[in-house]
């Protein structure tokens, strides 16, 4: 197979010159890696740009969560929670290593605009409309229920809460391999390839320009269709590819975390807070030694700006924090990092402020030749591919004459847990295999996180013993990983490595400032000169 690593660039790049794609995705993020998959195991032939890494815009910078959207209900969104709990169902099994269980308790107190009566109504029918589908039980709880199982909450005015259960994941993985899947299906990836135009002919478009951010070239890659998939950024991209020609689509918001040493904020489970002022629920998620509370919800003027975590962010979460756990004392000094994201919420006149804005989606035909998607989430991400590729399946009918075959991709797991047995064999096997080679690794619990995948792995580390270690002290990555992703997961600077293949500079103290790169081979990314 190609490698799906810097070593295939050359090669790819000549090969895509040369070729009219059925398909030219604009963006890897999950809806560009979730279409291309979806393209590419149709059989068509597909190209994937990002002008980062895969997942580096919104889509490695979310609240992590595969969910039913339990909030929606207070909107009346009831079809919009049936598809995201079938959804985070489908995803716990095609996706299992990657999309785990997580307790939630959403605590009630005198005063709140939602009480307890209308919460416990509201997760029964969250539950009803996930017709029994969901990744755990849901119950009700006294005061001294909720104080038994998260301490530090809050005493004062405390009438009960609920408890139920959706989903956590890794984002960044998840898009990284939708898009290895969508690889291995003959899909050809250039990551830090920006979209700079559009090839027109005839009043329509025909492909893209394209100016490659490790060496600057700048070349042309051609599709019978384009699809935009550039999520906050989807305007900037219409006004490159169409100039002048498409109506705004997107007002998107920014959404910020903060990441804390679990000691600091030692919950148990995920913690649903609302906050009184403005109702919104900020989330308090346990994440191995750590904890991350977000998220933010404000307006962004220029998606290009840089995005920051403001001293107003870091303050509107840590009142948060601190009203509903008084005595963990958190202030800004505890702040371990911090990640923001844009939504690219659909443009609605009507929405009066952010948090009202709509999370649904929109697809369309947005001029000849283009299709765009923007919206919806990750939990989601299979359905606003299947739709797109549909939309765009019958643009290649309509004007190419080209039969396009109906979706497998909501049927197959993704690559790491797809052969027989899932992830329960790979389990199994990894386990066998690290005993075999008597290497210091716990293999089930490396393949619970990476599949079939930790085989290799651990053959890796049987080879060089050296990358069994610990890439930093208590926390699960293994130098075996950082190898592995810049051979087979397109890794191409530290940052990659840090921030998105691993979590290392979120949880470890010193942000992998320790992690031994050398060897690796890495890219230090390209500075375009203006000239
Ligand atoms: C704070 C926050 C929390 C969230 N929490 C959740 C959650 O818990 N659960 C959930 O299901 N959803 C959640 N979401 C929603 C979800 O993360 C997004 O809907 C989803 O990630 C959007 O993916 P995307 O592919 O559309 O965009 P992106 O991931 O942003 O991908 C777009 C890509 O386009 C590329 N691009 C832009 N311009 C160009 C160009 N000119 N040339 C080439 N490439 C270009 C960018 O580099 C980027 O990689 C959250 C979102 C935010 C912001």
């Amino acid at each position: 197979m190609r490698p799906f690593s810097l070593q295939a660039r050359e090669d790819d790049r000549r090969a895509a010159r040369e070729t009219l794609f059925d398909a030219v995705v604009v963006g890897a993020g999950i809806n560009g890696a979730g279409i291309a998959r979806d393209l590419a195991l149709r059989g068509l032939t597909v190209a994937v740009v990002d002008r980062g890494d895969a997942g580096g815009g919104t889509s490695s910078r979310s609240s992590r969560l595969i969910h039913g959207g339990l909030r929606y209900l207070q909107h009346g969104h009831l079809g919009l929670v049936a598809e995201s709990t079938a959804h985070r169902w489908r995803l716990l099994h095609l996706a299992s290593h990657l999309v785990t269980p997580l307790p939630f308790l959403f605590p009630s107190y005198r005063g709140d605009h939602t009480p307890r009566w209308m919460v416990r109504v509201g997760v029964a029918l969250y539950g009803l409309l996930s017709l029994g589908r969901t990744p755990g039980p849901s119950r009700g709880l006294s005061p001294a229920g909720v104080l038994a199982a998260e301490p530090g909450l809050a005493r004062e005015g405390l009438t009960g809460g609920v408890e139920y259960h959706d989903c956590a994941t890794d984002d960044g993985r998840l898009t990284l391999e939708t898009l290895r899947d969508a690889h291995a299906a003959g899909a050809i990836f250039f990551p830090r390839t920006e979209v700079t135009g559009g090839i027109r002919e005839g009043g329509r478009l025909r492909g893209v320009a394209v100016r490659d951010l490790l060496d600057g070239a700048a070349w042309e890659l051609r599709g019978r269709v384009v699809i935009n998939a550039s999520g906050p950024w989807t305007d900037a991209v219409h006004a490159r590819l169409v100039p002048g020609g498409v109506p705004r689509w997107l007002r998107p918001t920014k959404g910020v975390h903060l990441v804390f040493p679990r000691e600091r904020l030692p919950v148990s489970r995920a913690v649903t807070m609302i906050v009184p002022e403005d109702r919104r629920p900020v989330f308090a998620i346990p994440w191995g030694t750590a904890v991350y509370v977000g998220t933010t919800d404000t307006d962004v003027a220029d998606p290009d700006a840089p995005l920051e975590t403001t001293p107003a962010d870091t303050d509107y979460l840590l009142r948060v924090t601190g009203r509903f756990f008084p005595g963990a004392g958190l202030g800004a000094g505890d702040v371990l990092s911090s990640w923001a994201g844009l939504r690219p919420l659909v443009w609605d006149e009507a929405a009066a402020s952010a948090s009202d804005v709509s999370r649904e989606e929109r697809i369309a035909e947005a001029a000849p030749g283009l299709v765009t998607v923007a919206g919806g989430k990750l939990t989601t991400f299979l359905l606003m591919a299947r739709r797109t590729a549909d939309l765009a399946a019958r643009v290649l009918a309509r004007d190419h004459g080209v039969n396009v075959p109906r979706s497998r991709a909501e049927r197959l797991a993704l690559l790491a847990v797809r052969p027989a047995g899932g992830l329960a064999a790979a389990r199994t096997l990894a386990a066998a295999r690290a005993a075999e080679r008597g290497l210091p690794v716990d293999g089930a619990a490396l393949a619970a996180r990476r599949g079939f995948d930790a085989l290799a792995l651990l053959d890796l580390m049987a080879a060089e013993p050296a990358l069994a270690e610990p890439c930093a002290p208590g926390l699960p990555w293994r130098a075996a990983e950082l190898r592995f992703a810049v051979d087979h997961e397109y890794a191409l600077t530290a940052e990659d490595l840090l921030v998105r293949r691993t979590h290392l500079f979120y949880r470890d103290p010193a942000h992998g400032a320790g992690v031994d790169l050398t060897g690796l081979s890495l890219t230090p990314p390209f500075q375009p000169v203006e000239l």
